[in-house]
């Protein structure tokens, strides 16, 4: 790897003695890894080891590493090692998991260690309030879903359109359903969003010198000007992040470079902004961040001088960020800091709104999709927001009718109701939760307590259910995504090793006798995949033309 002499001076004024293993490290095979995704697992049969990850991981992680091991050995990869941070990562070696029908049912995300690291320090929590300010193509954002458990929303932004569009492909693959993809500028979503996160996420776009023995192109591209445009890109967006936190909320920003301009001075600024250090503690291999850096940098190239003030802040920075360097870790190069804003987050909870309202769907427009619930989707009733008010003033009642609702028969019973006028908005419950909405003939369901999305450029406004066609609905490939077969009234199921999964990810119908007319969720080993709708013998595929794999 040939690297830029003022770079090795760089680097070298940071870690002295130890550059050469630092070069050797970048000769060395990256470390490939997976992240398993409890949204899956959680609804097939390994819900056992999806808890563990959650609950007791001492006693029980175990588990989730014979079940990685399994999932993995299916694409012929060898299990190597836990991520110490990640309790859902696991580095392997071999194998292709990227060409694997698992792959396409999102039952994992491929993602090396050190960039499950921020994730990791965010903590994400079901029923909070996060947004990932830069997010494609959606690695941090799916491991947030992983960890809100469907619960809370996520607002996952991505600057560039068709990386947007990467985004919530990935979003859908991984069987989210309570994310508002957007392709909005920082400044942009900081006019709707301020002080409204609990936490937010800056995985900033940087110089990458931390990539360069996965991207050669970081290497060539490597500039002391792009790393100076770099910094101030960064001031930029983090100046917008800070408006949209709320008060008592955390801040994560991090880069996957090691020039201190675009960490621990981009650490300072924001301490600058009155953002408070969180105090973290390192995993094995992690150094904290050093404000020294900065000047040693400057003195290696001849670049300027450190600014007086930084020297008050040294405490601050050393607590709160942490460098993830390739020659002491196994992973590529990383750098996070950890911050929280004044207040407290308990007094935030409904005080701000943002602007805009979803549309509700309006009487009618959903008959076609009441059809399809009653006799698809199992423990899905349609519900009016305004007979849900009603019913809401009297406690005794709510309980009686809630555990009425558990019953078949007074589902179909609500669900045909709403078939003939609604007052309110009309809302599900049961397995599939929220506010139904329709952009143009599309059929959305916003999470509970979405923001309206009037002002917002938006990719992706929720769990998108499907098409209302003139008398018909057409399930989308994001709902299938977000099932379970245990959801359903239909599925049918394709072993992950034979031709038939291989088929259906390659968009052919297949023959199969037998079956009832109507749609099918397709699963492998259990997993959902994708539709097919049963007819004459066929199984046709609805796999998305767009995602078809030809072997
Ligand atoms: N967090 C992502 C993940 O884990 O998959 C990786 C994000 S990447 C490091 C940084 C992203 O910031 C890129 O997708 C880039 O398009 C976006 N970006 C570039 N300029 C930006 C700007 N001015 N404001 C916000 N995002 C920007």
């Amino acid at each position: 790897m040939s690297l830029d002499k003022i770079f090795q001076n760089r680097i070298k004024a940071m870690l002295g003695d130890e550059y050469d293993s630092f070069e050797k490290a970048l000769e060395k095979e990256p470390v490939k890894a997976v992240r398993i995704n409890a949204l899956k697992c959680i609804k097939s049969e390994s819900k056992a080891n999806a808890d563990a990850a959650y609950s007791d991981n001492e006693s029980n992680g175990g588990n989730l590493k014979n079940y990685a091991s399994d999932i993995l050995a299916k694409t012929d990869a060898k299990l190597s090692k836990n991520i110490a941070w990640e309790p859902n990562g696991f580095s392997y070696e071999g194998g292709t998991p990227g060409k694997h029908p698992y792959h396409e049912a999102g039952v994992y995300y491929i993602q090396e260690p050190s960039a499950m690291s921020p994730v990791a320090y965010l903590d994400p929590k079901p029923g909070e309030k996060i947004l990932d300010l830069c997010a494609a193509p959606g690695g941090k954002s799916t491991q947030i879903a992983s960890r809100m458990m469907g619960k809370g929303i996520l607002v996952t932004n991505e600057i560039d359109k068709k990386r947007a569009q990467i985004l919530s492909l990935n979003v859908e693959r991984c069987g989210i359903r309570n994310t508002l993809v957007t392709n909005m500028r920082p400044d942009q979503l900081s006019e709707v969003f301020e002080g409204y996160f609990d936490k937010i996420l800056v995985d900033a776009p940087c110089s990458g010198e931390g990539m360069f023995r996965k991207n050669d192109e970081a290497v060539s591209n490597w500039s002391i000007e792009n790393v100076e445009l770099c910094a101030n890109r960064q001031t930029d967006i983090l100046k917008e992040a800070v408006k949209m936190l709320a008060p008592g909320g955390k801040l994560v920003y991090s880069t996957c470079t090691f020039a201190p301009e675009e960490d621990e001075l981009q650490a300072a600024r924001l301490l600058n902004m009155g953002m408070k250090p969180f105090k973290i503690n390192l995993f094995e291999g992690m150094i904290p961040g050093d404000i020294e850096n900065i000047q040693k940098v400057y003195k290696a190239t001849e670049a300027g001088s450190m600014n007086a003030e930084l020297d008050e802040i040294a405490e601050s920075i050393s607590i709160c960020t942490a460098r993830l360097w390739p020659h002491k870790i196994k992973g590529e190069g990383h750098f996070l800091a950890v911050f929280t804003k004044d207040g407290d987050i308990s007094l935030n909870a409904g005080l701000y709104g943002v602007n805009g309202k979803v549309k509700a769907v309006k009487q009618g427009d959903v008959d076609a999709f009441a059809d399809f619930a009653e006799n698809f989707l199992k423990n899905v009733q349609i519900v009016d927001e305004a007979d849900m008010a009603a019913e809401a003033s009297n406690a005794s009642e709510v309980a009686e009718t809630a555990a009425k609702k558990q019953k078949g028969k007074d589902q179909k019973k609500a669900n045909k109701k709403n078939k003939k006028g609604s007052k309110g908005a009309l809302k599900l419950t049961g397995s599939l939760k929220g506010t139904l909405f329709m952009f143009g003939e599309q059929l959305y369901l916003a999470p509970e307590g979405m923001p309206g999305i009037n002002g917002l450029s938006v990719m992706r406004p929720g769990l998108h259910l499907g098409t209302m066609k003139k008398d018909r609905f057409e399930p989308s490939h994001s709902l299938a995504l977000a099932l379970s077969k245990e959801d359903v009234a239909y599925s049918y199921n394709l072993d992950s090793d034979s031709q038939d999964a291989m088929k259906f990810i390659g968009g052919e119908s297949l023959r199969v006798s037998g079956l009832d007319n109507g749609w099918y969720l397709i699963t492998t080993d259990g997993y959902s995949l994708g539709w097919a709708k049963y007819a004459g013998g066929t199984l046709k595929n609805h796999y998305p033309k767009g995602l078809r794999i030809y072997t």
